[in-house]
C-alpha cells in the first residue's frame, strides 16, 4: 500500500474543512489516538480530527482519498485487538464531539444515535422509560466503535450482539458518498443486506456517522443465583446443559477460581474460591422465573455442584456484575510489569466443555498462568495470560498456547473472535477461519475502499 505523509498544505486543507480548532497534530493528542487497550505496539497517527457531522466527515474522507491518506475511526479506544490502532499513520477521526441522541421512538423501541455516543450514557438517558440498549461491552465504549467490533457483552446470550441490536446505519464511504441503508421496519426482506457487511468491518469499509438502534424493555423481573462447582470443565458442562434445556438464561457466565481470588481481593466480596456460574432470568412474573430457576437449580445439581445459591438481592447483584465488568482490569493490576493478551475464541455450545479443558491444560502444561473466564451461554471463552514485559521466552511460549488454543477453536466449528474483533492480532487465523470466504471479502473491501485508505493494516492478513 502506498500512502502519502500528511505535509502542510493537507493540514491546512483539512481545518478548513473542520476549522483549526478541530484538528491537532500536538503530540498528546497524538499518543493518545496511538494505542488501544491492548498489547499491540502503539502507532502514532499524524493529525488528530474531531468531526462534529456527516458533512464534515463526507469531505475529509472525500479528501483523503483523493490524496491517499490513511483514515481511522476513533470511539473511545477500548478495544482489545489493536483495532483503533493506525498503523499506517495518517488521521484518526475522533468522534467524541459527534456523541448526541438525535431522537428516541419509545413506542417503537428504537433510538437515532450519532457514532460517539457511549452505550452506558445512552442507557442513562433510558433508564427512566423502561428501557435500554442491550448490548453491554462493560469498559466505556461508544455505539460507532460497538458496531465496527460487533461488540456484545453479558446479556448477549438473551439478546443478541450488536449487530441483532441495529436496524439502519448512515455510512460514509471512502470517496465521500454518504450511504443510507436498513429500515426502521423490526424486519426486512429487501435485498442484500449491506448493514451487515459494516456491523463488524472495523471502521475498513465505511465510517458511521449515525445509526438507529433496537431498544428492549427492562423486564419486570430478575432472579439471580451463583454456583459452585468442584472443576471448570464441569461447570462447562452445566453451561451446555442450562443452554440445552431451552430455559433461556439473561446472562451466563463462567468465573474460575483465579479470577474469584482477584474479585474478593480487590472488591472484598468474600465469594466462594471455586468455579463459578452467574446465572440470570429476565421475565414478567416471579412465578415464571422461580420455575426456569428451579430447572438450573436440577440440572446443576445434577452434575454435583456443591451450592446454588439463588435470590440474590439487587445491591449483591450490582456488586457481582461490576466486579464481572471490571475483572480484566483487575487481572492487569495484579500483575505489575507484565503485558497481557486476551484468548477470545467462540465455539459451538456442545464443544464449550471441549474448548475449556483444552485452554486450561494447555496452560498447565506450559507453566503459564491464566485467568478463564467468559460470556458461557454463547461458547465464548475468555483466558488472560499475563507474561513478563519483554520476556521473549516467555511470549514465545505464550503466543504458542494462544495460537493453539485458536486453532483448536476454529478446529471445533468456532471462531477466533467472538466480540473482540480481528484487529492485528487475528489477522493470522483469517484464512483458516474462512477459507475462500477471505477472498471475497477483499473483494468487498476492494469496492467499497478501492484505494485502502480506511483504518488499513486490520482484518486481512
Ligand atoms: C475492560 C474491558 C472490557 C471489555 N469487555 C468487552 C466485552 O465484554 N465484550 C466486547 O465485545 N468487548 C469488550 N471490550 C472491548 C471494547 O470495549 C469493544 O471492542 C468496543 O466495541 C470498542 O468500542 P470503542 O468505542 O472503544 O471503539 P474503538 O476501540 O475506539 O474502535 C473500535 C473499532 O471501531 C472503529 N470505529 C470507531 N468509530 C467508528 C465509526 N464511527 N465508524 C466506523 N468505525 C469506527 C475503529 O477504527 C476500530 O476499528 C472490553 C474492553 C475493555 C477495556
Amino acid at each position: 500500500m502506498k500512502f502519502n505523509l500528511l505535509e502542510g498544505r493537507h493540514l491546512k486543507d483539512i481545518a478548513s474543512i473542520v476549522g483549526s480548532d478541530r484538528i491537532s497534530t500536538g503530540i498528546s493528542n497524538l499518543e493518545l489516538h496511538s494505542r488501544d487497550q491492548s498489547q499491540h505496539p502503539p502507532s502514532l497517527p499524524e493529525a488528530v480530527v474531531w468531526p462534529v457531522n456527516r458533512t464534515e466527515v463526507s469531505d475529509i474522507l472525500r479528501y483523503a482519498n483523493r490524496h491517499l491518506i490513511p483514515v481511522t475511526g476513533w470511539g473511545s479506544g477500548t478495544s482489545l485487538e489493536g483495532n483503533p490502532i493506525p498503523v499506517f499513520n495518517g488521521l484518526v477521526l475522533d468522534f467524541s464531539l459527534m456523541n448526541k441522541i438525535i431522537e428516541i421512538r419509545e413506542s417503537d423501541f428504537q433510538a437515532d444515535v450519532e457514532p460517539g455516543l457511549a452505550y452506558q450514557d445512552l442507557n442513562e438517558k433510558l433508564r427512566h422509560k423502561g428501557l435500554f440498549f442491550p448490548p453491554d461491552p462493560g469498559a466505556r465504549a461508544t455505539i460507532g466503535g460497538m458496531i465496527a467490533n460487533n461488540a456484545s457483552g453479558i446479556r448477549t446470550v438473551r439478546y443478541g450482539s450488536t449487530r441483532a441490536n441495529i436496524l439502519r446505519l448512515t455510512v460514509v464511504l471512502a470517496d465521500g458518498e454518504v450511504l443510507e441503508m436498513g429500515c426502521r421496519a423490526s424486519k426486512t426482506s429487501s435485498g442484500y443486506d449491506l448493514i451487515n457487511s459494516f456491523i463488524g468491518s472495523e471502521g475498513t469499509l465505511g465510517i458511521v456517522v449515525d445509526a438507529t438502534v433496537r431498544l428492549r424493555g427492562w423486564p419486570e423481573e430478575f432472579s439471580t443465583a451463583t454456583v459452585n462447582f468442584g472443576d471448570v470443565e464441569t461447570a462447562g458442562k452445566a453451561v451446555f446443559e442450562i443452554m440445552r434445556s431451552g430455559i433461556e438464561p439473561a446472562s451466563l457466565e463462567l468465573l474460575a477460581p483465579e479470577c474469584i481470588s482477584v474479585i474478593n481481593r480487590e472488591k472484598k466480596l468474600g465469594m466462594e474460591v471455586s468455579p463459578t456460574l452467574f446465572i440470570e432470568f429476565h421475565g414478567a412474573s416471579g412465578k415464571q422465573l422461580e420455575y426456569v430457576m428451579g430447572i438450573a437449580n436440577e440440572i446443576c445439581e445434577g452434575l454435583d455442584c456443591y451450592d446454588f445459591r439463588q435470590g440474590i438481592e439487587r445491591k449483591e447483584r450490582e456488586e457481582l456484575l461490576n466486579a464481572r465488568y471490571e475483572l480484566a482490569e483487575m487481572i492487569r493490576r495484579s500483575h505489575p510489569g507484565c503485558s497481557h493478551i486476551v484468548i477470545d475464541v467462540a465455539v459451538p455450545i456442545s464443544a464449550y466443555p471441549e474448548i475449556i479443558s483444552m485452554a486450561r491444560s494447555e496452560s498447565r502444561n506450559a507453566g503459564i498462568p491464566g485467568y478463564t473466564f467468559g460470556h458461557a451461554g454463547d461458547g465464548n471463552l475468555h483466558l488472560v495470560f499475563m507474561g513478563k514485559t519483554g520476556d521473549e521466552k516467555e511470549w514465545d511460549i505464550i503466543d504458542m498456547i494462544s495460537k493453539r488454543i485458536v486453532e483448536t477453536a476454529i478446529s471445533l466449528g468456532g471462531t477466533a473472535t467472538g466480540e473482540h474483533g480481528v484487529g492485528i492480532g487475528k489477522r493470522g487465523f483469517m484464512k483458516a477461519e474462512h477459507g475462500r470466504s477471505l477472498v471475497w471479502m477483499k473483494k468487498i473491501k476492494d469496492l467499497y475502499d478501492p484505494n485502502g485508505i480506511l483504518n488499513p493494516g486490520k482484518i486481512f492478513p
